[in-house]
């Protein structure tokens, strides 16, 4: 029998009404949980809750703020092993990419833990005699965080932990395709003794909550991970209100293979950025932009080394591709596969959906390449965020600039390449918040800021230092003595 997953609201945990599923999308038999569904009053609830529990929290000092946080992540850690197995069951992504998500989850806690202490405001020498000039920090109040399902802990986790130290109250929604991943995160709050309101969990039907979230009255600020239609009507709801509002979205991204590129190195790359997460990632590279030199053995290593891939059930030992999220993710990515197959021609590897023996329960696509991809083709323009590659020729190093900026989106960009003139030309110019050399396109840390340019991002940067200007802002005071 599987467990029921409850709203938490006020401090206490809210069971009833109706139930959704959340099953594994490697076997969908297997019921991983079951979710409270949680209604447009459950949100009104939980925004009226965090707004009594605002002045309680944003008067605790920083550092005992910080000290739940840091709390929070010893349980978490304590409960490591649990919690990855959790992930892999209801996301897909195998056992060690799911440890490696939980162990960044943990650390974001400690990292922003530690800035309850710090808290940098500003403090500067006034022009005027005997005049002590400074601005302190202070937060928002009420703020609701939507999050997606492809980081179902580490999204979550980098949201929550900049807005609680900052002093704010939350009201969070996580996606409903992973939703047990943030609901660990906030028992891991409650049992290190968070006060009562100020993180509140209701999941449930994204359009429904949605709506009602950016409809509470005492909300002042969202912050939204997912898809670009979403997060485009949230901006509008948003501004309707004027909301505070930081939105992180899809991509498109690029990595530009030069001939001067350390070649090994450059295929592992590419092939690790376009389907490892099975491609589930907003960072994951889905248009490798390679110069004609190397263009036809790049293309033919590539295929080689993909077809390697061993794709299953990411609880098992040696799995490096797991299933898609969902069935309508799966379905995505099978209609994108058949708009390759009409513009480009057959992929050069993969193209099918797995459903022989043990893939049979499962939302499995075989990872995909296609090559000859013209910047015409929808494969080249559009996000698939599934386990899909497009191979791009390229006439030089000018021309894969070209391509790579041809897009609206800008979230992620690689290059590969030893050549230092290039690669600090390609970092001055390429139209991308996140950028890596010779590394994947996926992979970040927390102590930097993160987050995109262009169509793929509005408003500050999520992460390190830069997250502390979203969840706080700034009073300034003028002082004689
Ligand atoms: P999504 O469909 O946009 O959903 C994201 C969240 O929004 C979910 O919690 C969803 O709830 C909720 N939602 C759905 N409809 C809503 C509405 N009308 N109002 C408010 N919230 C609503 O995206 P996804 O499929 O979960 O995630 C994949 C997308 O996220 C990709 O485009 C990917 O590139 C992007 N992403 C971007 C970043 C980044 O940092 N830039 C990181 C990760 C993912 P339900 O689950 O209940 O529908």
């Amino acid at each position: 029998m599987a467990e029921t997953f409850s709203n938490y609201i006020n401090g206490e945990w809210i069971g009833g009404g109706a139930l959704f599923e959340n099953r594994n999308p490697a076997n969908t038999h297997e019921l991983v949980g079951q979710f409270v569904a949680g209604t447009a009053q459950d949100i009104a609830s939980a925004a009226e809750a965090a707004a009594a529990a605002f002045p309680g929290w944003s008067a605790t000092p920083g550092p005992a703020r910080g000290a739940i946080l840091f709390k929070a992540a010893d349980i978490l850690d304590r409960r490591f092993e649990q919690i990855a197995a959790d992930m892999t069951h209801e996301e897909g992504k195998t056992l060690p990419e799911a440890k490696g998500e939980v162990r960044r989850s943990i650390n974001i806690f400690r990292y922003f833990a530690g800035e309850g202490a710090r808290m940098p405001g500003m403090l500067v020498p006034s022009e005027r005699d005997r005049v002590h000039m400074f601005a302190l920090r202070k937060p928002l109040g009420v703020v609701g965080l939507i999050t997606p399902w492809n980081f179902p802990s580490a999204i979550p986790a980098w949201k929550l932990a900049p807005a609680l130290i900052c002093g704010n109250t939350v009201v969070l929604k996580p996606a409903s395709a992973a939703p047990l991943s943030a609901w660990r995160l906030v028992e891991a709050l409650h049992e290190a003794g968070l006060p009562r309101g100020v993180v509140n969990f209701v999941a449930g039907p994204g359009g429904a909550l949605g709506q009602a979230l950016v409809d509470a009255a005492p909300l002042k600020a969202v912050s939204f991970t997912g898809s670009c239609p979403i997060g485009n009507w949230l901006h509008g709801e948003a501004s309707r209100r004027r909301l505070r509002i930081q939105l992180e979205m899809g991509g498109k991204n690029p990595t530009i293979v030069l001939a001067d590129a350390d070649f090994n190195s450059a295929v592992e790359n590419v092939v690790n950025a376009a389907f490892f997460s099975t491609g589930q990632k907003c960072t994951a590279t889905s248009r490798a932009i390679v110069e004609d030199a190397i263009y036809d053995r790049f293309v033919e290593a590539v295929v080689a080394r993909t077809r390697r891939l061993k794709v299953g059930n990411g609880m098992e030992a040696g799995v490096e591709i797991g299933p898609c999220v969902d069935r309508a993710q799966m379905e995505t990515v099978l209609s994108y596969i058949e708009a390759g197959r009409q513009e480009s021609g057959q992929p050069l590897c993969g193209g099918r959906r797995l459903t022989e023996g043990a893939f049979a329960q499962g939302w499995f696509v075989e990872p995909t390449v296609f090559a000859g991809v013209a910047e015409s083709h929808v494969i080249a323009r559009e996000e698939i965020f599934g386990p899909v590659l497009a191979i791009m020729r390229a006439a030089n190093f000018e021309d894969a600039m070209r391509i790579a900026n041809a897009i609206p989106f800008g979230l992620s960009s690689s290059i590969q390449s030893t050549n230092l003139s290039r690669v600090f030309e390609y970092i001055y110019r390429a139209e991308a918040g996140l950028l890596t050399v010779n590394l994947p396109s996926a992979g970040v840390e927390y102590q930097l800021p993160f987050g995109g340019s262009k169509d793929s991002s509005f408003g500050p940067k999520e992460q390190g230092p830069a997250a502390l200007e979203f969840y706080s802002d700034y009073k300034t005071v003028y002082l004689k003595y």
